[in-house]
Protein backbone atom coordinates (compact mmCIF):
# COMPACT_ATOMS: atom_id res chain seq x y z
CA UNK A 1 0.00 0.00 0.00
CA UNK A 2 1.46 3.28 -1.20
CA UNK A 3 2.32 5.03 1.81
CA UNK A 4 -0.09 7.97 2.73
CA UNK A 5 1.79 11.81 3.11
CA UNK A 6 1.35 13.32 6.77
CA UNK A 7 -1.49 14.81 7.55
CA UNK A 8 -3.68 12.94 5.06
CA UNK A 9 -5.77 10.31 5.51
CA UNK A 10 -8.19 7.37 3.20
CA UNK A 11 -11.66 7.45 4.14
CA UNK A 12 -13.75 4.69 1.82
CA UNK A 13 -11.37 5.04 -0.63
CA UNK A 14 -11.02 8.70 -0.66
CA UNK A 15 -8.17 10.70 0.38
CA UNK A 16 -9.00 13.29 2.93
CA UNK A 17 -6.92 16.08 4.17
CA UNK A 18 -8.25 17.06 8.15
CA UNK A 19 -6.73 19.98 9.61
CA UNK A 20 -6.49 19.03 13.63
CA UNK A 21 -4.38 21.68 15.02
CA UNK A 22 -7.46 22.79 16.61
CA UNK A 23 -8.87 20.84 19.41
CA UNK A 24 -13.10 21.41 19.15
CA UNK A 25 -13.06 22.33 15.52
CA UNK A 26 -11.62 20.00 12.36
CA UNK A 27 -12.01 21.17 8.55
CA UNK A 28 -11.79 18.40 6.29
CA UNK A 29 -10.88 19.05 2.57
CA UNK A 30 -11.61 16.10 0.07
CA UNK A 31 -8.47 15.61 -2.37
CA UNK A 32 -7.64 14.30 -5.76
CA UNK A 33 -4.40 14.68 -5.74
CA UNK A 34 -0.86 14.85 -3.69
CA UNK A 35 1.31 17.78 -6.05
CA UNK A 36 4.07 18.23 -4.48
CA UNK A 37 5.38 16.64 -0.99
CA UNK A 38 8.39 18.11 1.12
CA UNK A 39 9.31 17.97 4.93
CA UNK A 40 11.75 21.18 4.77
CA UNK A 41 13.92 21.85 7.89
CA UNK A 42 11.28 24.00 8.90
CA UNK A 43 8.23 22.21 8.61
CA UNK A 44 5.96 19.90 6.58
CA UNK A 45 5.23 21.20 2.72
CA UNK A 46 2.75 20.04 0.41
CA UNK A 47 0.56 21.36 -2.22
CA UNK A 48 -2.59 19.37 -2.79
CA UNK A 49 -5.20 19.36 -5.51
CA UNK A 50 -8.34 19.59 -3.58
CA UNK A 51 -12.21 19.04 -5.11
CA UNK A 52 -13.54 22.79 -3.72
CA UNK A 53 -10.86 25.03 -3.56
CA UNK A 54 -8.29 23.65 -6.40
CA UNK A 55 -4.25 23.37 -5.42
CA UNK A 56 -3.55 24.86 -1.92
CA UNK A 57 -0.89 25.19 -0.16
CA UNK A 58 -0.52 23.21 3.38
CA UNK A 59 2.05 23.46 5.96
CA UNK A 60 2.67 21.36 9.07
CA UNK A 61 -1.07 19.96 8.04
CA UNK A 62 -2.86 23.42 8.05
CA UNK A 63 -4.19 24.98 5.12
CA UNK A 64 -2.57 28.42 4.13
CA UNK A 65 -4.04 29.72 0.57
CA UNK A 66 -5.94 28.23 -1.67
CA UNK A 67 -5.99 29.12 -5.89
CA UNK A 68 -9.86 29.42 -4.73
CA UNK A 69 -9.72 32.15 -2.26
CA UNK A 70 -6.15 32.89 -2.14
CA UNK A 71 -6.44 35.98 -3.88
CA UNK A 72 -8.71 37.78 -1.31
CA UNK A 73 -6.07 38.01 1.92
CA UNK A 74 -3.28 38.72 -0.82
CA UNK A 75 -4.89 41.50 -2.48
CA UNK A 76 -6.59 42.63 1.27
CA UNK A 77 -2.85 42.00 3.32
CA UNK A 78 -1.21 44.15 0.35
CA UNK A 79 -3.80 47.03 -1.42
CA UNK A 80 -4.70 48.27 1.85
CA UNK A 81 -1.48 49.62 3.22
CA UNK A 82 -0.29 50.25 -0.40
CA UNK A 83 -3.00 52.35 -0.57
CA UNK A 84 -2.54 54.55 2.39
CA UNK A 85 0.89 55.13 2.03
CA UNK A 86 1.00 58.16 -0.27
CA UNK A 87 4.01 56.89 -2.65
CA UNK A 88 5.17 53.05 -1.55
CA UNK A 89 8.80 52.90 -2.68
CA UNK A 90 10.17 49.98 -0.29
CA UNK A 91 8.38 47.23 0.95
CA UNK A 92 9.41 44.47 2.99
CA UNK A 93 7.07 41.28 3.56
CA UNK A 94 8.00 39.09 6.06
CA UNK A 95 6.50 35.56 5.16
CA UNK A 96 4.62 35.31 2.54
CA UNK A 97 6.28 32.43 0.67
CA UNK A 98 3.39 31.98 -1.62
CA UNK A 99 4.22 35.14 -3.57
CA UNK A 100 0.97 36.27 -3.91
CA UNK A 101 1.75 39.85 -1.17
CA UNK A 102 4.56 40.11 -3.37
CA UNK A 103 2.68 39.60 -6.78
CA UNK A 104 -0.14 42.84 -5.69
CA UNK A 105 3.03 44.74 -4.22
CA UNK A 106 3.97 44.78 -7.98
CA UNK A 107 1.53 46.23 -9.51
CA UNK A 108 2.81 49.68 -8.10
CA UNK A 109 4.75 51.51 -10.25
CA UNK A 110 6.30 53.47 -7.20
CA UNK A 111 7.62 50.59 -5.75
CA UNK A 112 11.32 50.00 -6.73
CA UNK A 113 11.77 47.47 -4.70
CA UNK A 114 10.02 44.49 -2.95
CA UNK A 115 12.21 42.13 -0.36
CA UNK A 116 10.11 38.90 0.73
CA UNK A 117 12.00 37.50 3.90
CA UNK A 118 10.57 33.67 3.72
CA UNK A 119 11.82 31.36 6.37
CA UNK A 120 11.74 28.31 3.90
CA UNK A 121 12.40 27.90 0.48
CA UNK A 122 10.70 24.74 -0.14
CA UNK A 123 7.51 27.60 0.15
CA UNK A 124 8.44 29.20 -2.56
CA UNK A 125 9.87 26.42 -4.74
CA UNK A 126 6.51 24.50 -4.17
CA UNK A 127 4.59 27.55 -4.99
CA UNK A 128 6.18 28.49 -8.35
CA UNK A 129 5.94 24.96 -9.30
CA UNK A 130 2.60 23.87 -8.51
CA UNK A 131 0.12 26.63 -7.73
CA UNK A 132 0.92 29.14 -10.51
CA UNK A 133 -2.76 30.97 -9.58
CA UNK A 134 -1.42 32.43 -6.49
CA UNK A 135 1.98 32.56 -6.73
CA UNK A 136 1.95 33.99 -10.21
CA UNK A 137 5.20 33.80 -11.88
CA UNK A 138 6.85 36.32 -9.13
CA UNK A 139 9.46 36.80 -11.29
CA UNK A 140 9.39 40.57 -11.32
CA UNK A 141 12.57 41.84 -10.65
CA UNK A 142 12.08 43.91 -7.88
CA UNK A 143 10.94 40.65 -6.20
CA UNK A 144 14.45 40.11 -3.98
CA UNK A 145 14.31 36.61 -2.13
CA UNK A 146 15.77 36.11 1.07
CA UNK A 147 15.62 32.74 2.74
CA UNK A 148 16.34 33.70 6.39
CA UNK A 149 14.32 34.05 9.84
CA UNK A 150 12.26 37.35 9.61
CA UNK A 151 12.77 38.22 12.89
CA UNK A 152 16.55 37.98 12.47
CA UNK A 153 16.20 40.04 8.78
CA UNK A 154 14.23 42.74 10.72
CA UNK A 155 16.57 43.10 13.83
CA UNK A 156 19.79 43.27 11.88
CA UNK A 157 18.48 45.45 8.48
CA UNK A 158 20.13 48.39 7.65
CA UNK A 159 17.18 49.27 5.23
CA UNK A 160 14.38 51.59 5.58
CA UNK A 161 10.77 51.04 4.15
CA UNK A 162 8.13 52.18 3.66
CA UNK A 163 5.18 49.53 3.86
CA UNK A 164 6.42 46.10 5.89
CA UNK A 165 4.03 43.18 5.23
CA UNK A 166 3.82 40.79 7.88
CA UNK A 167 2.30 37.74 5.93
CA UNK A 168 2.74 35.08 8.32
CA UNK A 169 1.26 31.81 9.23
CA UNK A 170 -0.67 30.90 12.77
CA UNK A 171 1.10 31.71 15.79
CA UNK A 172 2.58 28.29 16.12
CA UNK A 173 6.43 27.03 15.16
CA UNK A 174 8.74 29.25 13.02
CA UNK A 175 6.13 31.93 13.16
CA UNK A 176 5.49 32.04 16.80
CA UNK A 177 8.11 34.46 17.11
CA UNK A 178 6.49 36.91 14.77
CA UNK A 179 4.02 38.08 17.20
CA UNK A 180 6.24 38.97 19.66
CA UNK A 181 6.58 42.99 21.08
CA UNK A 182 10.52 42.59 19.96
CA UNK A 183 9.33 41.79 16.65
CA UNK A 184 7.15 44.48 15.96
CA UNK A 185 10.28 47.12 17.64
CA UNK A 186 12.20 45.64 14.66
CA UNK A 187 9.84 46.66 12.29
CA UNK A 188 9.26 49.86 13.95
CA UNK A 189 12.46 50.92 13.53
CA UNK A 190 13.05 49.83 10.00
CA UNK A 191 10.33 51.90 9.04
CA UNK A 192 10.63 55.35 7.72
CA UNK A 193 8.81 58.08 9.43
CA UNK A 194 5.94 58.17 7.47
CA UNK A 195 6.13 54.47 7.13
CA UNK A 196 3.08 51.55 8.16
CA UNK A 197 3.03 47.77 9.09
CA UNK A 198 0.39 45.10 8.66
CA UNK A 199 -0.01 42.29 10.20
CA UNK A 200 -2.44 39.35 9.58
CA UNK A 201 -4.27 38.93 13.05
CA UNK A 202 -6.08 35.47 13.20
CA UNK A 203 -9.79 35.22 13.71
CA UNK A 204 -12.38 37.69 15.52
CA UNK A 205 -14.25 35.01 16.01
CA UNK A 206 -12.25 32.18 17.17
CA UNK A 207 -8.80 33.49 18.05
CA UNK A 208 -9.61 36.84 19.73
CA UNK A 209 -6.64 36.10 22.51
CA UNK A 210 -4.45 36.33 19.37
CA UNK A 211 -5.66 38.95 17.87
CA UNK A 212 -6.08 41.92 20.55
CA UNK A 213 -2.68 40.85 22.01
CA UNK A 214 -1.82 41.69 18.76
CA UNK A 215 -4.27 44.96 18.52
CA UNK A 216 -2.50 45.95 21.76
CA UNK A 217 1.27 45.39 21.34
CA UNK A 218 0.85 47.48 17.95
CA UNK A 219 -0.79 50.16 19.60
CA UNK A 220 1.82 49.92 22.40
CA UNK A 221 4.71 51.19 19.55
CA UNK A 222 2.45 53.19 16.84
CA UNK A 223 1.04 56.51 17.38
CA UNK A 224 -1.68 55.42 15.07
CA UNK A 225 -3.45 51.78 14.50
CA UNK A 226 -6.56 50.43 13.13
CA UNK A 227 -8.08 46.82 12.39
CA UNK A 228 -9.79 45.64 9.64
CA UNK A 229 -11.33 42.37 7.89
CA UNK A 230 -12.37 40.32 5.30
CA UNK A 231 -13.70 37.24 4.94
CA UNK A 232 -11.58 34.47 3.65
CA UNK A 233 -13.33 30.98 2.95
CA UNK A 234 -10.94 29.06 3.79
CA UNK A 235 -9.76 30.13 7.10
CA UNK A 236 -11.20 28.62 10.32
CA UNK A 237 -14.12 31.15 11.22
CA UNK A 238 -13.93 32.69 7.57
CA UNK A 239 -13.77 36.42 9.36
CA UNK A 240 -10.24 37.20 9.26
CA UNK A 241 -8.57 40.54 10.51
CA UNK A 242 -5.56 42.61 9.96
CA UNK A 243 -3.68 45.65 12.31
CA UNK A 244 -2.23 48.51 10.73
CA UNK A 245 0.41 50.07 12.80
CA UNK A 246 1.54 53.37 11.55
CA UNK A 247 4.37 56.64 12.28
CA UNK A 248 1.56 59.31 10.79
CA UNK A 249 -2.44 59.56 10.93
CA UNK A 250 -3.42 57.40 8.30
CA UNK A 251 -5.67 59.13 5.58
CA UNK A 252 -9.72 58.88 6.02
CA UNK A 253 -10.90 55.87 4.27
CA UNK A 254 -12.98 58.25 2.11
CA UNK A 255 -10.07 59.64 0.80
CA UNK A 256 -8.44 56.06 -0.54
CA UNK A 257 -8.38 56.15 -4.34
CA UNK A 258 -7.70 52.76 -5.61
CA UNK A 259 -7.39 51.81 -9.48
CA UNK A 260 -5.57 48.13 -9.43
CA UNK A 261 -6.62 44.89 -11.40
CA UNK A 262 -7.97 43.25 -8.36
CA UNK A 263 -10.38 40.39 -8.23
CA UNK A 264 -11.31 41.32 -4.47
CA UNK A 265 -10.29 44.45 -3.92
CA UNK A 266 -11.84 47.59 -5.58
CA UNK A 267 -12.17 51.24 -4.22
CA UNK A 268 -15.27 50.73 -2.71
CA UNK A 269 -14.11 47.59 -0.30
CA UNK A 270 -10.68 49.18 0.39
CA UNK A 271 -12.42 52.22 1.87
CA UNK A 272 -15.18 50.01 3.62
CA UNK A 273 -13.40 47.11 4.96
CA UNK A 274 -12.58 49.90 8.22
CA UNK A 275 -16.26 49.33 9.23
CA UNK A 276 -15.83 46.52 11.81
CA UNK A 277 -18.75 44.64 13.16
CA UNK A 278 -20.16 45.84 16.57
CA UNK A 279 -18.95 42.66 19.19
CA UNK A 280 -15.57 43.97 17.28
CA UNK A 281 -15.46 47.62 17.75
CA UNK A 282 -16.56 46.85 21.47
CA UNK A 283 -14.03 44.28 22.14
CA UNK A 284 -11.20 46.80 20.72
CA UNK A 285 -12.83 49.66 22.52
CA UNK A 286 -12.73 47.78 25.66
CA UNK A 287 -9.10 47.22 24.95
CA UNK A 288 -7.67 50.51 24.09
N1 LIG B 1 -1.17 34.05 2.79
C1 LIG B 1 -1.35 32.84 3.56
C2 LIG B 1 -1.83 33.07 4.96
O1 LIG B 1 -2.34 34.09 5.24
O2 LIG B 1 -1.79 32.16 5.77
C3 LIG B 1 -0.06 32.13 3.63
C4 LIG B 1 0.99 32.85 4.39
S1 LIG B 1 2.58 32.32 3.97
C5 LIG B 1 2.42 30.73 3.37
C6 LIG B 1 3.22 32.14 5.61
C7 LIG B 1 4.69 31.95 5.50
O3 LIG B 1 5.34 32.42 6.66
C8 LIG B 1 5.09 30.48 5.34
O4 LIG B 1 5.59 30.29 4.04
C9 LIG B 1 6.15 30.28 6.42
O5 LIG B 1 7.24 29.48 5.98
C10 LIG B 1 6.58 31.71 6.69
N2 LIG B 1 7.22 31.90 7.99
C11 LIG B 1 6.85 31.36 9.18
N3 LIG B 1 7.68 31.80 10.16
C12 LIG B 1 8.59 32.64 9.56
C13 LIG B 1 9.68 33.40 10.04
N4 LIG B 1 10.04 33.39 11.34
N5 LIG B 1 10.37 34.15 9.15
C14 LIG B 1 10.01 34.19 7.83
N6 LIG B 1 8.98 33.47 7.31
C15 LIG B 1 8.28 32.71 8.18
Amino acid sequence: MKRLPGYLNRIEGELWLTEDERENLKLSYRIKDVLFEEKSPFQHVMVLDSYDFGPMLVLDGVVQTTSMDGHIYNEMIAHVPLTLHPAPQKVLIIGGGDCGAANEAAKYDTVEAIDLVEIDEVVVRACKSWLPEVSGNASDPRIRYHYVDGVKFAAETREKYDVVIVDSSDPVGPARQLFESEFYRSLFKALNDDGLMVCQSQSPILHQDVMMQTYQRIGELFPYRKMYTAVVPTYPGGLWSFTIGSKRRLPEPEHIRFSKKARYANEEILRRCFALPTFLEELLASRS
